[in-house]
């Protein structure tokens, strides 16, 4: 196939009227498909429902004796905090399990900072004049979502495929007003990168103008493989705590996508003095965060083999349907000029840089042939994509057939979208 940018102006109307004809077939099915969701599938959720029976009645006590249907612990369960503490790369007694999302413990934690500060913070971070965060880009909508709501400032850094644009970072953590950065280090998302064991050592040694600079490093992809490769990390704890900064990390995670996404648990792990802090916050919040579900968690996942072995099963579900998009991409695009995507080892999402200026086009024409995709722009701060370009493709809800299918559509669309921008640009020019 030829690059679009470098057909004439009536190669290009053909091409555009066969991919419209194309375009018009795929929406007269009148297919209804969905790729929004980052979400696990109900057979992925199956895989988990041996949980609902365990502990079993008359088996309430933990290891420590205490009978988990009771008050109390407020840490949470020692084999709960044992099991993830090689994920997490933390001792036990640097873990807390937090109730079932690491979203509510980083808004949480966010939120401490903002209203009594960190340790090691001069005064609350909201008593500042502006509270800044670096937001690593395409990203997480939901962290910039808490940004956005508590008037923290967000500046985008550019991703280079393995981890943020580290001279940016460097140059721009020196500002004192600089708080924070979100960090998904692990199959990130949407763009699947992995943070380079390079990039990890600079962020965990990098000088911040601020005393108080925070990592929060949302490793919530961290077991999460697409290929029989398990990727490791580096570990950002022990790279802190190496390199003077041991407070600088705080380390999130969950079991929503390992068990079951409404009914995990969450941890968040750092230094004890950041732990201390943690803990003397939820203490009044809370008397203890669901015990029963953390035993029942131990005992059915048992050890990281156990999670390793749950998760190859996660991946022979849904490996499939990321290759099922890619293929789609490779068929209608490769060679085009249209789009890059991501092949991801991990995580749950691909991420695709459309031609310049087409996001929001392809969103609408995949509205109009019945594929819900993710609104352009919302893997950006305050959901400006600067050049309208990112999409996020989350294929793991619908089953392999309909993948297949919103796939095909969805390379049809951002082929229409990339020739109709051509087109006007050619226009243009002409005129
Ligand atoms: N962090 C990232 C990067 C995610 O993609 C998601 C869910 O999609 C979450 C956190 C949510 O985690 P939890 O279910 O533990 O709140």
């Amino acid at each position: 196939m030829s690059l679009i940018d470098d057909l004439s102006a009536s190669d290009l109307a053909a091409r555009r009227a066969e991919v419209q004809a194309k375009y018009d077939a795929f929406r007269a099915k009148g297919l209804k498909l969905d790729m929004t969701r980052g979400k696990p599938a109900s057979d992925q959720l199956d895989l988990s429902n041996a949980l609902l029976a365990l502990p079993g009645e008359g088996d309430f006590k933990a290891a420590s004796g205490e009978d988990v249907r009771n008050y109390g612990n407020l840490q949470g369960l020692a084999e709960a905090r044992a099991l993830f503490a090689p994920i997490l790369g933390a001792a036990p007694e640097n873990i807390v399990v937090g109730g079932n999302s690491s979203l509510a413990l980083m808004h949480d934690t966010l939120v401490d900072a903002l209203v009594k500060g960190a340790p090691g913070s001069p005064r609350p971070w909201g008593k500042d004049e502006e509270v800044v965060f670096l937001c690593p880009s395409p990203g997480y909508d939901r962290h910039f979502a808490i940004c956005e709501e508590y008037g923290i400032r967000m500046i985008p850094v550019r991703l280079t495929g393995h981890g943020p644009d580290m001279d940016e970072v460097e140059r721009l953590v020196a500002d004192p007003a600089v708080k924070g950065m979100w960090c998904v280090p692990k199959y990130s998302n949407p763009t699947g990168e992995i943070y380079s064991d390079e990039t990890v050592r600079r962020l965990a040694a990098m000088k911040t103008g601020a005393p108080d600079f925070r990592l929060f490093w949302d490793n919530a992809y961290c077991v999460h493989h697409l290929t029989p490769a398990r990727h490791g990390l580096a570990d950002v704890l022990a790279a802190c705590a190496g390199a003077g900064a041991p407070d600088r990390a705080f380390v999130f995670a969950s079991t929503s996508k390992i068990t079951l996404a409404g009914a995990g648990l969450a941890f968040f792990a750092s230094s004890p003095a950041n732990v201390k802090w943690r803990l003397a916050s939820m203490g009044r919040s809370t008397i203890g965060s669901d015990k029963v579900n953390q035993l029942r968690h131990a005992r059915f996942l048992r050890d990281v083999a156990g999670i390793e072995a749950l998760m190859d099963r996660h991946r022979a579900l849904i490996a499939p349907k990321f290759e099922a998009v890619i293929d789609a991409f490779e068929r209608h695009l490769s060679g085009t000029g249209a789009a890059r995507w991501s092949a991801p080892e991990g995580g749950y999402f691909i991420s695709v840089d459309a031609a310049p200026g087409t996001a929001k086009r392809v969103v609408e024409l995949a509205k109009e042939a019945g594929v819900a995709l993710t609104p352009a722009g919302a893997t950006y701060p305050l959901g400006r994509d600067p050049q309208d370009r990112n999409l996020r493709i989350a294929p793991t809800v619908p089953g392999l057939a309909e993948v297949r299918a919103a796939s095909e559509g969805v390379a049809i669309c951002i082929l229409l979208a990339a020739i109709e921008a051509r087109g006007t640009q050619l226009a243009g020019k002409a005129a």
